[in-house]
């Protein structure tokens, strides 16, 4: 199965404790895409650069089977983020947000793209998600994404959009920066009142948790030693989530188990490097051997 993205597709100039990159590619869609890449030949990126976008890395998501017909490249400057980690690699402390040709973007989904049925709002303004939204027909799964951002700048437009999803991810400060709460478990069941089915909430190092009105399911992260760059961790691991899901097409419970421990495994991968320098070199055995050991490692 296919799945629509729609989010940022970004250059990011980025500092950890380790080192620091200039005008490396990210971006919320581009990150989802090639993680989900891993598992499905069909993922349709949506989204726009602009001309000062390097041909490379064009080329690199054409290499990895991404569709980009639904990408569009005009005159002016490419979204840019700016972001700064320090000691605690869970926190991203965001230096600068440039907007640049997201501003005046307005989705127009080829034809080719909207009878998907797997669809991924990756972070961006909620009020392009709901523009993507209204372009498809006969959708199975619906998955969103948010960050602080739009938590404080476009609320309502946010609070509309999860009330149509069957998925809401986001991470632990965001939870509770939307609901007031300072509790996880209580955050997510405000968050289900909201509208969508799921929620998962992402912890960085300390795992991931998955909230319905009649399950619960908690996964760790797989245990790094080493992290270089946290960036796109989340996106990563929604695109090994989705990727998982569409490939196998299987909506159960217990298959969206596997899913949520596919997506940590790519997450983990992610954050060994910068911007997707790991992702280049990245196997599909190297990602099922992670996926062993978290079973071991989870088995009791
Ligand atoms: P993550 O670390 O998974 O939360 O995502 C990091 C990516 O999100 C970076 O590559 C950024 O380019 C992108 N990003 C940062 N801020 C925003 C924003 N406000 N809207 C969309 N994408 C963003």
């Amino acid at each position: 199965m296919s799945i629509v993205v729609i989010g940022s597709v970004a250059l990011d100039s980025v500092e950890t404790p380790v080192g620091k990159v200039e005008n490396a590619l990210g971006g919320s869609a581009t990150f989802f895409s090639v993680a989900a890449s891993f598992f499905t030949k069909g993922v349709k990126l949506v989204g726009v650069v602009g001309d000062d976008f390097p041909q490379e890395h064009v080329d690199f998501l054409r290499g990895r089977e991404v569709d980009l017909a639904g990408l569009e490249r005009v005159s002016g400057k490419t979204f840019h983020w700016s972001g700064r980690y320090g000691d605690n690699l869970n926190v991203a402390e965001t230096l600068s947000t440039e907007l640049n040709v997201f501003e005046s973007f307005q989705p127009k989904l080829p034809e080719s793209y909207r009878d998907t049925q797997y669809v991924f709002l990756a972070n961006i303004n909620p009020e392009l998600q709901m523009d993507v939204l209204r372009q498809v027909r006969n959708t199975k799964l619906v998955v969103c994404d948010t960050m602080n951002l739009w938590i404080s700048e476009r609320k309502a437009e946010l609070l509309e959009t999860i009330k149509q999803v069957d998925i809401f991810v986001l991470n632990d400060a965001e939870a509770c920066q939307l609901t007031g709460e300072s509790s996880l478990n209580k955050a997510a069941k405000r968050l289900l009142d909201y509208g969508p089915e799921r929620v998962i909430i992402k912890k960085g190092e300390h795992g991931s948790a998955s909230f319905t009105r009649t399950s619960y399911f908690s996964s760790p992260a797989y245990p790094l030693e080493d992290i270089f760059d946290p960036t796109g961790a989340g996106d990563t691991f929604a695109g090994g989530f989705m990727g998982y899901l569409a490939s196998t097409d299987d909506l159960s419970e217990s298959n969206i188990r596997k899913a949520i421990v596919y997506g940590t495994v790519l997450a983990s991968f992610d954050v060994e490097d910068f911007s997707l320098n790991r992702q280049r070199s990245l196997t599909r055995d190297e990602i099922e051997s992670r996926f062993a050991e978290m079973r071991a490692m989870t088995q009791f």
